[in-house]
């Protein structure tokens, strides 16, 4: 619910990041959104968040980074393997995927992370993508 006011903020932002430009809001935004994200979520700004689809559990904190999931290790106590006294961000992202109005997002299967895209703001891209799918479909029924 927050996350999709949040998203649709942003969006009905758009003009002004037009007009800005994606390109010099950036690196402010970026700025904001580490410290926004690496305070709520432990954010490693990976730059293609799934918080959305994990039940706001970050993926990128599971040392293995696996984005589709849990390994086979995770310990009876719901901890991770490699690191006995953290719980498995899997098991979290379960966890809050149920609290979560859209909580069959979690099972989408998700593309391997984009190393290219570390350290910028995913909060724009999605923002980018968003405006221009909803032109495209503007376009298609005009
Ligand atoms: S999925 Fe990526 S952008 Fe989202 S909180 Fe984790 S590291 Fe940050």
């Amino acid at each position: 619910m927050v996350y999709t006011r949040f998203s649709s903020l942003f969006l009905a932002l758009h003009p002004f990041w037009s007009a800005v430009g994606y390109a010099r809001a950036e690196k402010p935004v970026k700025f904001v959104e580490r410290q926004v994200k690496g305070l709520m979520f432990d954010c490693r700004m990976c730059g293609q968040c799934i918080l959305s689809s994990t039940g706001m559990s970050c993926p990128m904190n599971c040392p293995k980074q696996l984005r589709n999931g849990p390994c086979g290790g995770v310990r009876a106590n719901g901890n991770c393997e490699v690191e006995p006294d953290m719980p498995c961000v899997w098991v979290k992202a379960w966890e809050g995927a149920q609290a979560m109005r859209n909580r069959q997002a979690i099972l989408d299967v998700q593309k391997p992370v984009d190393q290219s895209l570390r350290e910028s703001s995913a909060w724009l891209r999605v923002t980018a993508q968003a405006a221009r799918e909803r032109e495209n479909l503007r376009s298609s029924t005009a």
